[in-house]
């Protein structure tokens, strides 16, 4: 089975203020215990130490990005080293604003997910079509090529998290509806099945994001393949007690 995995991720954004005070909303809340839902905040980098010090210990604190490589000469880079050696758990990898605004390659973010893995981080390895190419009908031959750069390198999957977000549900209120969501998530899975084997396609969860809020959480929960979400405007608001609830 399946631990349901809520992830919030914060993008660019909030101040010292902002985040304190969405922080004491989630030490607030009355969730289901850590082995039923897994609870991770994503911050900007800078935030991190803040985060994690201020966090209830049964959530956790992912980064949003990480270097491909060891660091070292790389300006402006935050190593996976450097978020082991803060005891952050978590980073995110392959997310469609840095795939399209920084031109991230597939086969660079297989390369940074296996270089965080090979240090310890858990990866939370996002997926998802624009709708150029959703209209077009290659939505899975697109998700199936990101995965694919992932699976080339990576042969252990128990320290990923799958994200599918469809790049035109991002940021637009414009929810992928639960059957559309669905189905590529079972077809990630059988994908994974196919490629990763029956063990990797049982056990990893295959997360949706993209304009997820408190009202359309449940429909969404309730789809066979869909494990959990990765929220984003909606976290920074408040991280609506629904998205936390385990689904029925
Ligand atoms: P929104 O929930 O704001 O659509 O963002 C989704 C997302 O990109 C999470 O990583």
């Amino acid at each position: 089975v399946r631990k349901f995995f809520v992830g919030g991720n914060w993008k660019c954004n909030g101040t010292i203020e902002e985040v304190k005070r969405i922080v004491a909303f989630l030490n607030e809340a009355e969730v289901p215990p850590e082995d039923v839902v897994e609870v991770v905040v994503s911050p900007p980098f800078v935030f991190l130490p803040l985060v994690k010090s201020l966090l209830r210990s049964d959530f956790q604190v992912a980064a949003q990005n990480c270097w491909v490589r060891k660091g070292g000469a790389f300006t402006g880079e935050i190593s996976a080293e450097m978020l082991v050696n803060l005891g952050i758990p978590w980073v995110i990898l392959g997310h469609s604003e840095r795939r399209l605004l920084l031109n991230e390659s597939n086969e660079f973010v297989g390369d940074k997910v296996a270089y965080a893995l090979s240090r310890g981080l858990k990866v939370i390895a996002c997926v998802g079509e624009t709708l150029e190419q959703r209209e077009s009908g290659s939505t899975m031959a697109v998700v199936a090529a990101q995965t694919q750069s992932i699976a080339d390198k990576v042969l252990n999957w128990d320290n990923i998290v799958l994200a599918y977000e469809p790049v035109w549900a991002i940021g637009t209120g414009k929810v992928a509806t639960p059957a559309q969501a669905q189905e590529v998530h079972s077809e990630l899975r059988k994908w994974l099945h196919d490629n990763a084997g029956v063990e990797v396609a049982s056990s990893t969860r295959i997360i949706y994001g993209g304009s997820v809020n408190g009202t359309n959480c449940r429909e969404l929960a309730k789809q066979l393949d869909i494990d959990g979400f990765l929220v984003g405007g909606a976290s920074l608001k408040i991280f609506v007690i629904y998205l936390i609830k385990q689904p029925e």
